[in-house]
């Protein structure tokens, strides 16, 4: 706990400089009182209940993308988007958000959101002492915040929902509303572009939020599957909107 807490302090020092441009930019948490405190860049805290909701109501979605930032895949699915006029929520994994800043810039630019996907990915990290998961979640923080140049991550997805109370809670005090999903368009597995979108159409009743990948191989399925999805969702009358906070 003694390196947690030494995890934290750093971050805080670190992460000053760039309060300013996260407030500029929206995607930052800075609350009423923070320009007051210029020394305390936390984010305020948020629930620590796993978010399904959509903030567009009812008849929304919330696309969600897991596992990048990824340099071939990643341009790939922000165009896909951008061709839809969706905005979506991007849970990165730490050290794939310090490899590629450029990509992560480019997806706060288009005014999607972050997501703290961890640092390395651990889907076994609800059976890891608390050490451990705090160092995977707040140096992803970090590594993501850096690389985005000032904007937090607003949301904390657990690697495979490895949710822990200990982490839930964790990630809620720093601002980052632990994030569930819905439907899992089963894209990781590569099942096809069609089998891709029968999924997602077939469980949308399940809720709003559902989970795409543009990293960890080829996504070329994904895209597709978007390039179907996202007018037929129009189409059906649905929202494109953000977890709930
Ligand atoms: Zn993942």
């Amino acid at each position: 706990m003694v390196a947690a807490a030494l995890g934290v302090t750093a971050v805080a020092a670190a992460t000053s400089v760039w309060t300013a441009q996260a407030g500029q930019t929206g995607g930052g948490s800075a609350g009423p009182g923070a320009s007051a405190r210029p020394a305390a860049p936390k984010a305020a805290p948020v629930s620590a209940v796993i978010a399904h909701a959509s903030d567009r109501g009812e008849h929304a979605v919330n696309i969600t993308i897991d596992d990048g930032p990824d340099p071939v895949w990643t341009p790939r699915v922000l165009q896909v988007l951008r061709d839809n006029g969706v905005k979506a929520t991007f849970c990165m994994v730490g050290t794939q958000a310090e490899a590629h800043p450029d990509l992560v810039r480019q997806v706060v630019a288009a005014g999607h959101r972050l997501c703290d996907h961890t640092v390395s990915h651990d889907t076994t990290m609800d059976t890891k002492p608390p050490a451990y998961q705090s160092q995977q979640i707040v140096d992803a923080e970090r590594q993501i915040t850096k690389a985005s140049g000032g904007v937090r991550p607003m949301y904390y997805r657990a690697p495979g929902g490895a949710f822990t109370p200990y982490s839930r809670k964790l990630a809620a005090s720093h601002g980052m509303r632990p994030l569930g999903w819905n439907v899992d368009s089963k894209d990781f597995e590569r099942p096809g572009t069609d089998a891709v979108v029968a999924t997602v159409k077939g469980e949308l009743a399940n809720g709003p939020t559902i989970l795409f990948h543009d990293a960890g191989g080829d996504r070329s399925q994904t895209v597709a599957a978007l390039h179907t999805l996202l007018p037929w969702l129009t189409e059906q009358g649905y929202a494109f909107g953000f977890p709930v906070r």
